[in-house]
């Protein structure tokens, strides 16, 4: 089987998932979507409402605001792969349980194998905890974590930094560093312009959303 097809055959076999429990409630499984060939991926928490409606990833008020956040460092959302630790939205948007993170975690372990990025930007604390479960976001953020075998960057989750413009303005900055980021992972005995998690952002990041 090529890569394609075994991305194609993981996405079937979430779209059948009884694991757990959040199946019963979701409307769509989001198995996650975009370039599979991409050096750079992006790791929510779970599907929220559009999400759910739709069976596609961050395409609700978080998914514009990374659209933004990747335009900013010259990416559309189909130059890459976006995806989420939990594949069915669990009701009223509550936080995933332990055994429902359990029951999903092999796909996205196998999806992630099969792309192989060079780096996954996770979102949020609970995509940082899938790879790393003693991190922290407030002291791991913009810090590459080598975890599972992957390189992890962990960033703010798009919604909370709309909740909060100070966490956007971080989460802003903690984006422009990734062509940084990449760049040195390509080429560790290069330093790159910018230590990594300390660019230095002007501008506003804009949140009329
Ligand atoms: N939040 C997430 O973590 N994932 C989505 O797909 C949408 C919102």
């Amino acid at each position: 089987m090529d890569k394609k097809q075994i991305i194609t055959q993981i996405e079937n076999n979430v779209k059948n998932c009884q694991k757990c429990r959040l199946c019963k409630t979701a409307k769509n499984p989001v198995p996650g979507e975009g370039n599979i060939n991409s050096e750079v991926i992006f790791i929510g928490e779970a599907p929220g409402q559009v999400e759910d409606e739709t069976g596609r990833p961050f395409v609700g008020r978080a998914g514009k605001l990374l659209e933004l956040l990747l335009k900013e460092i010259g990416l559309k959302r189909e130059d890459v792969w976006i995806g989420n630790i939990i594949k069915h939205r669990p009701p009223e948007n509550r936080d995933p349980l332990p055994d429902e993170l359990i029951a999903c975690e092999p796909y996205l372990t196998l999806q992630i194998k099969t792309i192989a990025p060079l780096l996954v930007v996770t979102l949020g604390r609970f995509s940082m905890n899938y790879f790393y479960p003693d991190g922290k976001i407030s002291r791991d953020r913009a810090h590459v974590i080598n975890a599972k075998g992957f390189n992890v960057y962990p960033v703010y989750h798009p919604a909370a930094a709309l909740r909060n413009p100070t966490m956007a303005q971080v989460l802003k900055q903690d984006f422009l560093n990734i062509p940084n980021v990449l760049k040195q992972l390509k080429n560790p005995s290069v330093t790159a312009s910018t230590d990594v998690g300390e660019a230095i952002v002007d501008g506003q990041l804009m949140l009329g959303l």
